[in-house]
């Protein structure tokens, strides 16, 4: 026997309508490529992606046909978001920071017939026209007047010019909710780009998920600043769960330095914010140097590679500022885990608490995960054994894009790389990247754990730990550290401060300094360029 409900498709179109009908005078604010601030409404919004379905079906695209983005955060981004999506097409959003070839194969792979780029990426397009055999429009994100004469690309439009004749009103489409609505390929630190093809149903539920008190805890009453790129997992979902709550919106552009993020802050009364952790290196930096605090920030979101402990407290103790500490994959819309506290663990010392908050956190209602030696036995959940992690539900990936790279389930699970810990509670703390562990003698070691002791030193402006090759352990740490400005610390100086914070085996072997850590395209360190680096460097146990 079925339920006897209306079981009306969840469908993105309803998500901007909604906001449009309960929440239409509710600002989106963007700080655009130009520089200045542009002031616009739910309402407004929901009229130009109107606009831009109108658009799209003129182009005579299909149902499922891609449509991709090149650009940062900003309210035309956002309408596509709801014009592409709501009218059957998909939207892909490609990572600008990708090399031009990348971008490029990214495009053919995908088979994009639009592509819709901020002017700040002219060079790029204009590098790889010619080799996106299947892009058929070119949509500059500007006003007519913005657009350079003989770009060279052909058939290039403004997109105000595009969307300015059509109606606004239209009546979306209704189809499966199971249909394709976004398109995200995974960085790729192995092999090719693969891609996360998302539905309506993931969408909609993970946002309904994303917008709970123990998760983002979104409301009409907040103001959200998304650093976190449009270009990567969809802002975690943020333009969904915005739309969904009425939050008001403020949208950074491409000026993510400390102080362009703290005016954003202070000037729009931001009350959450959502970025990882090398954007907030930067705020803090800011604020340090000239003394600032906020007036209206309550809680940042801190994900996408872990979080050092430093940051948490400097966020808590020095601004009074909740960390969530937030962990996820491309694969999985992002969000898995966030770090909440539970009531018994309210009355724990402070102490004890940040010993839990700087855990990954809790799984989100909708995604189930397990922990697996290598023999894929299940481990318990003792907060020590470490395993490999797996997780599923409605908004992971059950394959990527095409069948690229076969099944990627074991048993229906997905296997997420990530090595972690889940304690008795719930809270799961990821201790590595498969890929990253240091394997020292049989025993393994923590690139995470060795990086975090590291962060805490007031001389250090960023650190990765590494695992060299060793003849008698295999395998032993490296420290590669970017000193802060002007701050000098000596090799044996940073070495002799890990003294009772790791066991004594966990102690790197040595320092290295450099001026730069290579960041990949969403900001992540790259460690296998540094393996390739370092690979022969000579340790002193050696
Ligand atoms: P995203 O950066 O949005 O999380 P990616 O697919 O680019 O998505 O990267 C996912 C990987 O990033 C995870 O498998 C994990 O290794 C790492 N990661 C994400 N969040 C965290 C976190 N809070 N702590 C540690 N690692 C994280």
């Amino acid at each position: 026997m079925f339920g006897r409900m209306q079981d009306q498709p969840l469908l993105i179109s309803s998500l901007i309508e909604f906001a449009a009908q309960h929440h239409g005078d509710t600002e989106i604010v963007s700080r655009r490529v130009e520089g200045d601030l542009h002031r616009t409404t739910y309402r407004q919004a929901a009229a130009r992606s109107r606009r831009v379905a109108h658009a799209l079906d003129r182009l005579g695209l299909a149902f499922s046909d891609r449509v991709a983005t090149l650009a940062w955060n900003g309210y035309r981004h956002f309408e596509l978001y709801f014009g592409v999506s709501g009218s059957g097409r998909v939207l892909h959003t490609i990572n600008p920071r990708l090399a031009p070839d990348q971008v490029a194969w990214i495009a053919n792979h995908a088979e994009d017939q639009v592509l819709c780029f901020d002017l700040t990426f002219l060079p790029v397009i204009r590098a790889i026209w010619s080799k996106c055999t299947t892009v058929r429009h070119w949509i500059a994100l500007c006003e007519a007047d913005a657009l350079p004469a003989d770009t060279g690309i052909p058939g290039l439009r403004a997109y105000e010019e595009w969307i300015a004749g059509e109606a606004d009103t239209y009546d979306w489409p209704s189809f499966d909710e199971r249909s394709a609505a976004a398109l995200c390929y995974t960085s790729g630190t192995t092999g090719n780009p693969k891609g996360a093809l998302y539905s309506h149903r993931s969408t909609i539920l993970h946002a309904y998920a994303g917008a709970l008190p123990d998760t983002l805890c979104l409301s009409a009453r907040d103001t959200i600043l998304p650093v976190v790129p449009m270009f990567h997992v969809n802002a975690w979902g943020l333009p969904y769960c915005s739309a969904m709550t009425g939050a008001k919106l403020v949208f950074p552009g491409a000026a993510l330095d400390g102080k362009s993020v703290y005016d954003l802050i202070e000037g729009e009364g931001v009350t959450m914010a959502a970025g990882v952790p090398t954007v907030w290196l930067g705020l803090l930096n800011h604020m340090a140097q000239g003394g600032l605090r906020f007036s209206s920030l309550k809680r940042t979101v801190i994900g996408g590679s872990a979080c050092p402990p430093a940051m948490i407290r400097a966020f808590k103790d020095q601004y009074d500022v909740t960390v969530l500490h937030a962990w996820g994959m491309t694969e999985m819309s992002p969000l898995g885990t966030v770090c909440n506290l539970k009531l018994h663990q309210t009355k724990w010392s402070e102490e004890q608490q940040m010993e839990v908050l700087v855990k990954q956190g809790r799984a989100v209602y909708g995604v189930e995960m397990k922990i697996v030696d290598p023999q894929g036995r299940e481990l318990p959940w003792d907060g020590r054994s470490s395993g490999d992690l797996l997780v599923r539900g409605p908004w992971v990936i059950g394959g990527y894009f095409k069948g690229e790279g076969g099944d990627p389930l074991v048993d229906g699970w997905f296997p997420t790389g990530d090595v972690a810990a889940i304690d008795p509670d719930g809270f799961m703390q990821i201790t590595d990247r498969s890929k990253d562990v240091i394997k020292s003698g049989g025993e393994w070691i923590s690139s995470i754990d060795v990086e975090n002791v590291a962060m805490a030193h007031p001389s250090v402006a960023m650190a990765a730990c590494i695992g060299v090759p060793h003849p008698k352990w295999d395998e032993r740490p490296l420290l590669v550290v970017v000193r802060k400005p002007g701050a000098e610390v000596s090799r044996d100086e940073l070495l002799s401060f890990y003294a009772g914070k790791v066991a004594k085996w966990q102690v790197p072997d040595d320092v290295a300094f450099v001026e730069a850590i290579p960041l990949g395209a969403t900001g992540k360190m790259q460690k296998m360029k540094l393996r390739e680096q370092f690979k022969d460097h000579r340790l002193p146990s050696a």
